[in-house]
Order: structure tokens, then C-alpha cells, then sequence
């Protein structure tokens, strides 16, 4: 019938119309291309005002590792990870974007956090360096099956992705499921992590410079635990990537 072909037409052209066009996060804009220091950005979410506006740590003063910044060396005593690249301060938007990425499944935003971290990453110096393997911080299995996901696993998978380089998301595992490390002082984090991950089989000896990719780093303490752990099987240094340091006395 003609009214049905009609209805079937107007659906498909409202699907279209739905599926093309974007709409901004932050400002309600419609999203289209967007680059973030010339590097185009496979993400949907935030119109390209926004993407400039974002507040991100200047790189190119720091040669791309927040632990060149003298109070962030501070701040991090005791760590076994060689370098730190952190997008930005935990600040708004992040720190809305990553409760709701944490708690509320917003699974799209693992998306736009690996576009903003390689564009950052190939605008920096960092794109100069050799890697061999990417990894992300581990859940606990009880953790991953009452959360359904793994936020750092996400981010990890499409960041190795677009850098080309091989990501291992089973080689580290989590063998407690303790606390929760809110509310804990460094001390405190390192007595509850000691001995809590494990690797599940022996580390290739080509394997010799990592990346270890996390959503959030406060202490830096699970971290340093993990580049402790891969320091004992061969290898040579660890780069810290995540999304925002939160530092515990900012
Ligand atoms: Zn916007």
C-alpha cells in the first residue's frame, strides 16, 4: 500500500537523519569532523569548540611526562613506572565524564578518551619513542563480572589500536579482590596491593618496553606495583598513560 511504502521511506530518512548528525556533549552543537593539534579524531562526541576549549596538560613543556613537573615527582614517591602521560587534570569535564564511564556505562566515552590520548600522543614527543606491548590495569574477575566491564581494558584496546601497536588484555591478572584504595593514604595502598597481581604466563623477552594504561591515577601505587612486577620479568621501563592525574594533595 502506498501509505506504508510512504511510512517505510520517512522511517529509513529519520534513521539517516539520526545516525549522520551528532550532537556535542558539553554544548549541544551539532558534531562533525574534529581535530585535536592537526591529528583528525575518530570520535563523535564533542564538536570541535569543545575539543580545543578542553582542559589539557601542555605536553610540550613537559616533553610529554608529567613526571618532569617537579611536584608531580613529589607527589609520587616510591614509583617503579619510568614515565607518566596524563591527558589532563582530574577536572571537570573529565572527572564527570569518568564517573559516568565508571559507574553509569557509558562505554562511548572509551572512544573519545583513546582519540584525545593518541592525538596528544602523536602531536608529542612520545611518539618518537619504541614501544612493544600496551597493558591496562586489571579488574579483579569478581570485580569485572559485578561491573561488566573493565574501563581501563576499554580505553587500552582502542588506543593500542589506533598507535598500531599489539595490546595483551590477559597476560596481567588481579589475585585479590580487595578494597576499594578511596580514602587511603600511599602507605596504606601499598601494604593492600602487595602481592595482587600476577602474570599469566611468562613475558616474551622481545618485550622489553611497556606501556600500562589506567583511567585514573591518584598515587600512582597500583601502578608501580605492576611495573615492579614487569620489572621482575625482564622488562626495561614502564610509560604510565591515563586519561587524568588526580593528585591526593592538589
Ligand atoms: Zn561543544
Amino acid at each position: 500500500m502506498a501509505w506504508k511504502a510512504k511510512a517505510h521511506y520517512l522511517k529509513r530518512l529519520l534513521d539517516r537523519a539520526l545516525n549522520n548528525i551528532g550532537c556535542c556533549d558539553l554544548c549541544a552543537a551539532d558534531v562533525h569532523s574534529s581535530y585535536l593539534l592537526a591529528q583528525p579524531l575518530q570520535q563523535s562526541l564533542i564538536c570541535q569548540f569543545c575539543v580545543d576549549d578542553l582542559p589539557y596538560f601542555k605536553q610540550e613543556l613537559l616533553c610529554a611526562n608529567l613526571l618532569n613537573w617537579p611536584a608531580v615527582y613529589k607527589a609520587l614517591p616510591n614509583i617503579h613506572f619510568d614515565k607518566l602521560f596524563a591527558l589532563a587534570p582530574y577536572s571537570y569535564p573529565f572527572d564527570t565524564w569518568l564517573a559516568q564511564f565508571k559507574y553509569s556505562g557509558r562505554f562511548e566515552l572509551a572512544n573519545l578518551f583513546s582519540a584525545l590520548l593518541s592525538a596528544q600522543w602523536q602531536s608529542s614527543l612520545m611518539a618518537q619513542s619504541h614501544f612493544d606491548l600496551v597493558l591496562s590495569v586489571p579488574l579483579h574477575s569478581k570485580k569485572w563480572q559485578l561491573r561488566g566491564y573493565n574501563q581501563a581494558h576499554l580505553i587500552a584496546q582502542n588506543f593500542a589500536k589506533q598507535l598500531s601497536l599489539p595490546y595483551d588484555a590477559d597476560l596481567l591478572i588481579r589475585i585479590k579482590n580487595n578494597d576499594s584504595q578511596m580514602g587511603k593514604t600511599g602507605a596504606q595502598r601499598r601494604k593492600n596491593l602487595r602481592n595482587n597481581f600476577a602474570l599469566k604466563q611468562d613475558i616474551s623477552s622481545k618485550v622489553k618496553h611497556v606501556l600500562l594504561i589506567d583511567d585514573v591515577v591518584t598515587t600512582g601505587t597500583t601502578a608501580s606495583e605492576i611495573s615492579k612486577l614487569l620489572k621482575q620479568a625482564g622488562v626495561q621501563t614502564v610509560t604510565l598513560v591515563t586519561v587524568c592525574l588526580s593528585l591526593p594533595n592538589k
